[in-house]
């Protein structure tokens, strides 16, 4: 933390951010049905000062999409907040990524140049692994970062030759800085709320249904996922704002939620005029 201040929040926004939070605890605690997921507080364009009132509020995991956001805030911020990149990944944002002491997580992923870049670059002075979860374009959208994903009618040639396993393999086996802890999707917004599940979230199931069965072939390669009950496992990043709690019913380990605590987003490019 450096001797920047970080201004007083209003008692409103204050009281505002405080019954927000609590709302969502509850809702996942609910959806979660006596699992202990993470929420990862979407913080992109909300100012520090909200940040630090969630932080008072026990709120310590926080996903930023953009680096040089990332980089301000974290400087400004305490050194146990546990940061998220969770923006598009771009390889020549490796190494200023991989600097931030207390960067966490990058939860986007997807190939092997900038896999290199952030084991590169971590500094020697970092005592942990950097937590990296493959981005997978449930979806198929163009619009949308992300490896195809694998399913588990895949033939083994298709599967050994598919570019999400390459970056996974790649990670295992010439990344010893990293940690291969999941897998990420966005997916597609679902209109309805009704007993109509979300296609991409059972999608990334698959996913990683064949994706630890490949790894775990490999017998040398151990910084990937996390032991639970005997068997090692690789973590779900799916769900937001409006689908998080179908995400969790869907067995999500991580859901990421911006707008349901901090209130909608105004776009950059509306306040300012041509940057
Ligand atoms: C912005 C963003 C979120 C949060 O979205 P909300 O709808 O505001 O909850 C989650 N994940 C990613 C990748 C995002 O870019």
């Amino acid at each position: 933390m450096s001797s920047v201040t970080v201004p007083k929040l209003s008692s409103e926004r204050t009281s505002e951010l405080a019954d927000s939070l609590t709302k969502i605890r509850t809702r996942i605690a609910k959806a979660a049905d006596g699992r202990t997921p993470t929420l990862v507080a979407v913080s992109k364009y909300k100012p520090a000062s909200d940040i630090l009132a969630c932080y008072d509020l026990g709120q310590r995991d926080f996903g930023e999409n953009y680096v040089q956001e990332l980089v301000d805030k974290a400087r400004q911020l305490p050194d146990d907040i546990r940061w998220h990149f969770i923006g598009t990944l771009q390889s020549n944002k490796a190494k200023v990524l991989a600097s931030i002491p207390n960067i966490h997580t990058i939860q986007t992923l997807s190939s092997v140049k900038a896999a290199d870049g952030l084991n590169k670059h971590i500094p020697s002075t970092r005592t942990v692994p950097l937590n990296v979860l493959l981005q997978v374009n449930t979806s198929g959208e163009d619009a949308k970062s992300g490896r195809e994903p694998l399913r588990l009618s895949d033939s083994p040639s298709s599967i050994a030759s598919s570019e999400l396993v390459a970056v996974a393999q790649h990670i295992v086996t010439a990344c010893p800085r990293l940690h291969l802890h999941g897998l990420m999707t966005i997916g597609a917004l679902v209109e309805s709320l009704s007993g109509d599940e979300n296609r991409d979230f059972e999608v990334l199931k698959e996913t990683r249904e064949v994706l630890e069965r490949v790894l775990s072939e490999d017998k040398e390669a151990t910084n990937w996922g996390e032991e639970v009950e005997g068997k090692k496992r690789l973590v779900l990043s799916m769900g937001m704002s409006s689908d998080f709690e179908s995400a969790l019913r869907a067995g999500a380990d991580i859901v990421r939620v911006g707008t349901g605590i901090f209130g909608s987003r105004q776009l950059k490019g509306d306040t300012t005029p041509s940057t």
